[in-house]
C-alpha cells in the first residue's frame, strides 16, 4: 500500500507532462536575462495578477524576504501576523538579512489582522521607533481565505498611513479558486490592491521548485539586486520554470479537488470519537485530538501509512498526488488507531482560531 502523504501540498512530484515540459524547455543563462523560458513566465505571472514585472526565485521565503527588504530599509518594520510565514517561518530573515523589524500582531478568528489593531501598531515619527514602512498580511492563512473587501480595506489604509503592503500569497490559487468564479479573475482581483504579491508555484499547484515575486518595475528592479545578493541568481532556471508554467497552466482549476477531498477527510475525521475538526475553507485540515487518542497519534499513522504533522494540532493537506481512496485510507487509519470505527455523524465544527505550529 503506498503511503498516504498529507503532511504538506509541497510534496506532490512532477507529472509526467510536467517533466516533457520541463525537459522540452528552451533555456538561457537567466543572470544575463537570456532564458526565454523564465522570462515567458515572469511575463505571464506578471499579466495574470495585474502587475507590471516579476522575478522568478528558487522559494516562497527568498521571495518575500526579497519584498521586505525591497520595501524597507535597513531601521524599518513590517507589521505581521503572529501565525505569518513572515514573521514566525522564514528563520527570521528579515531581521537578519535586512535588519527589518516585524511587529507582530495577532489574529482575529478568521486570520485576518483586526484594522485597528493595524493602525495602533503604526509608530509615529520619533527617534525612539523604528520606522513602520509595510504591512505584511497571507492568503490563504492557515488554510483560511481572507475576504477580498479586508484586503481592500487593509491596503487602503496600509496607503492612507504611507505604507507598502505585501500579500504572501504562497497559497493565493486556492484562495481564488475557493472564491469562486474564474480562478484568474479571482487571482488578479486578491492582488489588485497590494504593492508585491509572492506566489509559490510548490505548493498546490504541484511544480517541483519555485515562487515568483511580482510588483511595479521598479520594485522588481530593486528586488533583482537583492535577489543576486542572496544567491538566487539561477543559470538555466527555465528548466525549472516550465514546470511552473505547466502548472499555472493546468494545475490551478483542479485545486477544487483537493478542496473536495479536504471537506470530505474533514466529515470523515468528524466521524472519529475525540476528534474536533475545523471546517476547511481550502486544501487543509487541523484537528483537534482530545483524550487518550492524541498520544503519539502521528507516529502511530506513520506506522499506518498515512502522514501528517502537528504539534497542538493535526494538520492533514490535500494536493495534487493524494485521490479519494487515500483519503478514505487515511480517516480508516485514524479511526482504526484511535480505536473506535467512525461513528454516525458528528457535525464538523465551525472554523476556529488556530494556534497550530506546523510547517509549510
Ligand atoms: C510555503 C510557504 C512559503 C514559502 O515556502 P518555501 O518553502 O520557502 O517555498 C511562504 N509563505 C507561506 C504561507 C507558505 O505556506
Amino acid at each position: 500500500m503506498p503511503v498516504v502523504d498529507l503532511r504538506s501540498d509541497t510534496v506532490t512530484r512532477p507529472t509526467p507532462a510536467m517533466r516533457e515540459a520541463m525537459a522540452r524547455a528552451e533555456v538561457g543563462d537567466d543572470v544575463f536575462g537570456d532564458d526565454p523560458t523564465v522570462n515567458v513566465l515572469q511575463e505571464r505571472i506578471a499579466a495574470l495578477l495585474g502587475k507590471e514585472a516579476a522575478l522568478f526565485v528558487p522559494s516562497g521565503t527568498q521571495s518575500n524576504l526579497l519584498a521586505i527588504m525591497s520595501h524597507c530599509a535597513r531601521g524599518d518594520e513590517y507589521i505581521v501576523g503572529q501565525r505569518a510565514h513572515t514573521y514566525g517561518w522564514e528563520g527570521g530573515g528579515a531581521a537578519v538579512l535586512g535588519s527589518v523589524q516585524p511587529q507582530p500582531l495577532e489574529h482575529a478568528p478568521d486570520g485576518s489582522l483586526p484594522l485597528e489593531a493595524v493602525e495602533a501598531a503604526i509608530k509615529p515619527d520619533d527617534a525612539h521607533f523604528a520606522r513602520t514602512r509595510l504591512l505584511c498580511l497571507e492568503n490563504t492563512i492557515g488554510g483560511k481565505v481572507l475576504p477580498l473587501d479586508y484586503l481592500d480595506a487593509a491596503c487602503a489604509l496600509a496607503r492612507r498611513r504611507g505604507l507598502a503592503s505585501h500579500l504572501d500569497g504562497a497559497r493565493l490559487f486556492n484562495a481564488a479558486v475557493a472564491l469562486g468564479g474564474d480562478a484568474r479573475e479571482q487571482a488578479r482581483r486578491i492582488a489588485a490592491p497590494f504593492d508585491s504579491v509572492s506566489v509559490c508555484f510548490s505548493k498546490g499547484l504541484g511544480a517541483p521548485v519555485g515562487s515568483a515575486l511580482v510588483g511595479s518595475r521598479e520594485l522588481i528592479a530593486r528586488a533583482h539586486r537583492w535577489r543576486k545578493m542572496v544567491g538566487g541568481g539561477m543559470r538555466q532556471a527555465g528548466v525549472i520554470a516550465a514546470g511552473a508554467l505547466h502548472a499555472l497552466e493546468h494545475h490551478v482549476d483542479r485545486l477544487a479537488d483537493d478542496h473536495r477531498l479536504a471537506r470530505r477527510l474533514a466529515e470523515g475525521l468528524a466521524r472519529v470519537p475525540g476528534f474536533r475538526v475545523d471546517a476547511p475553507q481550502t486544501n487543509i485540515v487541523f484537528a483537534d485530538v482530545q483524550g487518550p487518542a492524541a498520544a503519539g497519534l502521528i507516529e502511530q499513522l506513520k506506522a499506518a501509512g498515512v502522514l501528517a504533522t502537528g504539534l497542538y494540532k493535526l494538520r492533514f493537506v490535500t494536493h495534487l498526488d493524494v485521490d479519494e481512496a487515500g483519503i478514505d485510507r487515511a480517516i480508516a487509519a485514524v479511526a482504526a488507531v484511535v480505536g473506535g470505527a467512525p461513528a454516525a455523524a458528528a457535525p464538523v465544527a465551525s472554523p476556529a482560531a488556530s494556534s497550530a505550529r506546523v510547517p509549510d
